[in-house]
C-alpha cells in the first residue's frame, strides 16, 4: 500500500515546558524562512524515496503517487509559524502531492498563537482540524508547567477557530498532576466538555530526567498521587467522557462519533506514512526510518543537500507481530489472535482487563480501560504467545 499520510515536524517553541524532554528548538522569534528552505529540500528527498517505494513491486508496484488522505503538522509548536508560515508549508506539500477530497489537515496549536488573522490563513490553506495544547484549565497549573497561555485563552482560541469554520477541534489535557497545584481533574474534564470539542487526547504526567520537573522531583519538591492516583484519574476520564458521548477509541484518545483522528489512526493500523522535519519518523511498509533530532543538525545536513535520515530498521516477522499486538491492543479495534483459546486470555478476562468477540480467523481481544492501564505488559505477553 503506498503512503497516504504525511507528518511534518515543526520544532519551534517559545519556551520549554517544565515536563518536556522533546527535541525542540526554543526561539523567541521563529525562523520561518530558514525552516521553509530546509523543509522544501527535505520534501524533495521524501518524494524521491517515496517514488522508489511505489516502484518497488514488493511494496506498491505502482507508477504514480496516491493523493494524501491526511497531513499533520506536529511539534514543537506548528502554530509558531503563524498564518503565512503554515500556508507556505502546505503549499510546499502541494508542490509534490495531491490532497484527496476531504483530506484531514491538522495543525497543532498553542492557544496563545490562535488569532483571527492566522486562522483565516490556515483555513484558506486547507487546514480543517486543530489540536490545541490546553493541558489544564487551572492557571496555577499552567504556570507550574511553564506554559505560555492562561485558561481564558483556551476558550478564546476555540471560539476563534469555530468562527473561522474549524469545528474539528481536539484538546490535549494532562492528568496525574501533583496535588500541591490544587488542580481538580473532574473540573478540567467538565470545562473541556463544556467547550464541545470533537476530540480529546489525555496524557499522564511523567517525570523525565533533565527536565525542570525531573530536577524538582530529585529535590523532593513534587509529590504525585502515585500509581493509584494515575489509575483513578484515567478511569474517571473514561467514565466522564464516555457519559458525555465520546468514544474511548485509543488508550489516550477520545472522539465524538466520526471524529477520530484519521492521521493517528493510520499509525495504529500499521499502514505506511511519510514524514519530514527534525526527529520525524516514517514507515514505508517494510522499513522504519527516523531523522536526526536536533534542528541545527537537520539544517546543516540539508544546507549541504545531504540526507537527514539518522537511522532505519527493517521490521522482522517477530517485530511485525509485536507491533500488531501493541497497536491493536492500544485501540478499541483490538488484536486478532489466531489461537481460539490463548493461554493468557482467561486470566485477563477474570481480572477485567479484556473482552473478546469471535472474529473471522480467530478471536478478537480488546482491552478494557483497566487493561489499558497495563498495556505495555499485556501487549508484550500477547506477542510472545500468539
Ligand atoms: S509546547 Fe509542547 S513541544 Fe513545546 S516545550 Fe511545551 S510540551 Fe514541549
Amino acid at each position: 500500500m503506498p503512503a497516504r499520510h504525511l507528518y511534518i515536524h515543526v520544532p519551534f517553541c517559545a519556551r520549554r515546558c517544565s515536563y518536556c524532554d522533546f527535541s525542540i528548538a526554543v526561539r523567541s522569534v521563529t525562523p520561518i524562512d530558514e525552516y521553509l528552505v530546509a523543509l522544501r529540500a527535505e520534501l524533495k528527498q521524501v518524494v524521491e524515496r517515496d517514488d522508489a517505494t511505489i516502484r518497488n513491486p514488493r511494496i506498491a508496484g505502482k507508477a504514480t503517487r496516491d493523493a494524501l488522505e491526511t497531513v499533520y503538522l506536529g511539534g514543537g509548536t506548528p502554530s509558531r509559524l503563524g498564518g503565512a508560515g503554515v500556508a507556505s508549508v502546505l503549499a510546499a506539500v502541494r508542490d509534490h502531492w495531491q490532497l484527496a477530497r476531504g483530506a484531514e489537515i491538522t495543525v497543532e496549536a498553542n492557544p496563545d498563537d490562535v488569532n483571527d488573522i492566522a486562522v483565516s490563513k490556515w483555513v484558506a490553506a486547507g487546514v480543517n482540524r486543530v489540536s490545541l495544547g490546553a493541558q489544564t484549565f487551572n492557571d496555577a497549573g499552567l504556570q507550574w508547567m511553564h506554559r505560555t497561555h492562561n485558561s481564558a485563552q483556551i476558550a478564546r482560541a476555540v471560539s476563534i477557530l469555530r468562527r473561522a469554520g474549524i469545528d474539528n477541534i481536539s484538546l490535549d489535557l494532562i492528568f496525574s498532576l501533583p496535588d500541591h497545584i490544587g488542580r481538580s481533574w473532574p473540573d478540567d474534564l467538565k470545562r473541556a466538555i463544556d467547550l464541545d470539542p470533537s476530540h480529546l487526547s489525555l496524557y499522564g504526567l511523567t517525570v523525565e530526567p533533565m527536565t525542570p520537573l525531573g530536577k524538582w522531583a530529585d529535590r523532593g519538591q513534587i509529590v504525585q498521587g502515585g500509581e493509584e492516583g494515575y489509575e483513578e484519574e484515567f478511569l474517571v476520564a473514561h467514565d466522564t467522557l464516555s457519559a458525555a458521548g465520546f468514544e474511548h477509541y485509543e488508550v489516550s484518545n477520545f472522539a465524538k462519533p466520526g471524529k477520530r483522528s484519521r492521521h493517528n489512526s493510520a499509525y495504529w493500523t500499521g499502514v505506511p506514512y511519510l514524514a519530514a522535519g527534525p526527529s520525524a519518523h516514517s514507515f514505508d511498509g517494510e522499513v522504519r526510518r527516523w531523522n536526526v533530532a536536533a534542528y541545527a543538525e537537520w539544517m546543516r545536513r540539508l544546507a549541504k543537500a545531504g540526507p537527514v535520515v539518522a537511522g532505519e530498521e527493517r521490521l522482522t516477522p517477530d517485530n511485525r507481530l509485536s507491533e500488531a499486538a501493541y497497536l491493536g491492543l492500544r485501540t478499541s479495534t483490538g488484536f486478532l489472535v489466531r489461537d481460539p483459546d490463548p493461554p493468557y486470555l482467561r486470566a485477563w478476562q477474570d481480572a477485567g482487563w479484556a473482552s473478546t468477540t469471535t472474529d473471522e480467523g480467530g478471536v478478537r481481544v480488546r482491552l478494557t480501560p483497566t487493561g489499558w492501564l497495563r498495556l505495555d505488559s499485556l501487549a508484550a505477553y500477547a506477542s510472545a504467545s500468539p
